[in-house]
């Protein structure tokens, strides 16, 4: 903004989803922090969110975990299954809706923080700031954090872009008797939907009489899928009651730049931090919270924040286009990954935090065609 020489706030954060209430949270602990603003449309709903990822030390979501597992098992089309116990990881399922609750009561009670529930319609790079329109007012922040849900890519439309959209429908069923087994969650269940599209779903039990059935497609545009299914295939004869619903999409596209101008970082979805290939995200916004908060204690910005290794780029891009010629070949690929890896390298490999060695072990059990052929499309 040529002229400007006050800036309104220290950080600007646009969308106070995951990435953006734990980037708010942590911000407030950082000392030297005087002025934040936060800009949501929505205030934080009681709507039911659930998100499970793989974890191997305390995080902040802990204190909201639901259930953990370190069992879990994988279901071909036909009902074969197939279990493993993981050593280095516990499974955990966190409630987001209970943790966005209390993060968005803490932060928005710091004397800190101004809270505007708006929309942003645009975010830019001004000369000595970044600079955030809502409706006819514009805030200038020294570092914006931009985590607006990611749109589709250009030439998508067209059919050239690389993209998937993955759909949940999830449904919280309540057993009438001690009926569902606790000790092992199920991870790929690929038995109860045998349409064109990669479909699985994938159950959280966190009580014996109680369970999480999530049903998730990936197709090129938006297909819910029907957790009905699984939940009859889990509970059998006895009776249930679907107890709550939770439901969204998440664009799986390649990453892309996060700097996004001299002092705008993209974060969440819209940083690249959905893992393109398997939708996983959460253990990738938590490091990246805490790398975005050494960044500015170190350097004094917030973008020392490393960039995804070059493999794993790669490797991605081959994935996703892999899921966009033949979804259901994909079935074989990842149940090849429970039955012929090691269970850890796997689970490093879908939430992004694998090493070289995690990555050969995958390659080494993946089936080789339907790669080959979406690397030479
Ligand atoms: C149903 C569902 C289940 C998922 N389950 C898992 C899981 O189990 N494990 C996992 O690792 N990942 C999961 N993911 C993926 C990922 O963890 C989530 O999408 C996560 O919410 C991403 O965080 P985010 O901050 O990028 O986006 P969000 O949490 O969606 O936050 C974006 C925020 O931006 C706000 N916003 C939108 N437009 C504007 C605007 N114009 N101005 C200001 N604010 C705006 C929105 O209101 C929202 O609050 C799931 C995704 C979905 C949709």
């Amino acid at each position: 903004m040529p002229g400007r020489d006050t800036v309104d706030f220290d950080h600007i954060i646009v969308g106070a989803g995951l990435s953006g209430l734990l980037l708010a949270d942590s911000l407030l602990d950082t000392q030297g922090v005087r002025r934040l603003l936060v800009v949501d449309p929505r205030p934080a709903d009681d709507r039911s969110v659930t998100y499970a990822y793989w974890s191997t030390r305390p995080t902040i979501l802990d204190r909201w975990a639901v259930g953990s597992w370190n069992r879990l098992k994988v279901v071909d089309r036909r009902g074969q299954e197939t279990s493993a116990t993981l050593n280095a990881a516990r499974y955990v399922a966190v409630s987001w809706n209970r943790a966005r609750a209390e993060l968005f009561g803490k932060v928005s009670q710091d004397s800190r923080v101004t809270l505007l529930q708006q929309a942003v319609d645009l975010v830019w790079d001004g000369t000595d700031c970044g600079c955030v329109r809502v409706g006819d007012t514009v805030f200038t922040g020294r570092w914006v954090y931009d985590s607006r849900p990611p749109r589709l890519p250009v030439g998508a439309a067209r059919g050239r872009a690389t993209h998937m959209v993955q759909a949940f429908r999830g449904i919280w069923v309540r057993a009438a008797g001690q009926v569902i087994d606790t000790r092992c969650a199920t991870l790929l269940d690929f038995s109860t939907d045998d349409g064109p599209d990669l479909a699985f779903t994938y159950v959280l039990p966190v009580a014996s009489q109680l369970a999480m059935v999530m049903a998730v497609r990936m197709s090129a545009s938006p297909q819910m899928p029907d957790p009905v299914p699984a939940a009859t295939r889990l509970l059998g004869s006895a009776d249930w009651t679907e107890v709550a619903e939770e439901s969204g999409t998440t664009l799986l596209i390649p990453s892309r730049r996060r700097r996004q101008g001299r002092h705008i970082l993209a974060i969440g979805r819209r940083g690249g931090r959905v893992r393109a290939s398997t939708g996983y995200a959460v253990t990738r916004i938590l490091a990246d919270t805490e790398r975005i908060r050494h960044s500015l204690r170190t350097c004094g910005h917030p973008f020392a924040v490393e960039p995804d290794p070059w493999w794993q780029v790669i490797l991605d891009r081959i994935w996703l286009q892999a899921l966009t010629r033949e979804a259901a070949e994909l079935e074989e690929a990842f149940l090849s990954l429970f039955t012929r890896a090691p269970v850890d390298s796997v689970v490093r490999f879908l939430d992004g935090g694998a090493g070289r060695s995690d990555v050969a072990a995958v390659i080494r059990a993946l089936p080789p065609l339907p790669f080959l052929r979406a690397l030479l499309a």
